[in-house]
């Protein structure tokens, strides 16, 4: 079969925000962990340089005010930038939650020049609410939810759980879902974190992690031959040698195969849209 599969490279530039604001951390060292994202982006950003990919950045605008070189870099090398909040925080409010959507998308196009037109969670806590927020502000697509795998869809509004009958499926919008997934994300597989909701091990083998993703990629392109492969990573995560060594490789292995492209997920989301018409 001949396949016909875009390649998402997404990286969410958490930096300090997670441990300030995500896991409210008292300790330096901890929030020294933020702080290496930076060495981290670096790296990203000259490997992908020399591979000459795009790639999309969720940059909570935190990250962007403490960094603003690695947002100057961004820009200037092509790489799509979306919204990602602002310190990386669960809103106590409706009011709160579109706050701080407007707040990440003032920052970013302030230094950007550009607003975004992506949204992906924090934490993957997105509400019902935000579904809402994002058709108000006009987003083209988000990243956030798990409803399909390669395949993107339609965020739907109005979805009820009644506890005696089935679950009722809410009308479609026309904000695209580019899901996402934790098997393809670096975080839960190789960060160790304790906190008050217990102790995440991480620290996986970067193999264990290539076997994962690449068995993902492998069934995508054997299996189904055409679709979205998303994988999401964090500077701060996979920026340390041993994983960029493992992401390396399997950016090698993606590119042995035919058909295949590496681009944004703006230009995935308008490329699907364009596909299939909301509506249609
Ligand atoms: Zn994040």
């Amino acid at each position: 079969m001949d396949a016909n599969i875009s390649v998402c490279l997404t990286f969410d530039f958490d930096a300090l925000s997670l441990w300030i604001g995500g896991f409210r951390a008292g300790s330096l060292s901890a929030i020294s962990r933020g702080e290496f994202g930076r060495v981290g982006a670096m790296r990203l950003l000259d490997m992908l340089k020399h591979w000459s990919v795009p790639s999309t950045w969720f940059v909570p605008g935190h990250s962007a005010e403490t960094f603003p070189q690695v947002v100057e870099r961004l820009v200037a090398e092509g790489h799509e930038i979306g919204n990602h909040g602002y310190l990386h925080t669960h809103p106590k409010s409706p009011e709160d939650e579109e706050h701080i959507l407007v707040h990440g998308n003032e920052v970013l196009t302030r230094m950007t020049g550009r607003r975004p037109v992506g949204f992906r969670s924090p934490g993957a806590g997105l509400s019902e609410n935000m579904v809402g927020l994002l058709v108000k502000h006009g987003f083209e697509y988000d990243s956030s939810l798990m409803g399909d795998d390669f395949t993107p869809y339609y965020m739907r509004i109005g979805d009820r759980a009644p506890e005696d009958g089935p679950y009722v499926f809410g009308k479609p919008t026309n904000v695209v879902e580019i899901p996402f997934t934790w098997g393809l994300d670096d975080f839960p597989a190789f960060e160790y974190v304790t906190s008050r909701g217990g102790i995440q091990q991480g620290l996986a083998s970067p193999n264990a992690v290539y076997d994962i993703w690449a068995g993902d990629f492998d069934y995508l392109y054997d299996r189904i031959g055409e679709g979205i492969y998303t994988l999401t990573m964090h500077p701060q995560v996979i920026g340390r040698g041993h994983r960029l060594l493992m992401l390396e490789r399997l950016v090698d292995h993606i590119r042995t195969h035919r058909r295949v492209k590496f681009t944004t997920m703006s230009a995935v989301a308008s490329a699907w849209k364009q596909a299939h018409p909301p509506g249609a």
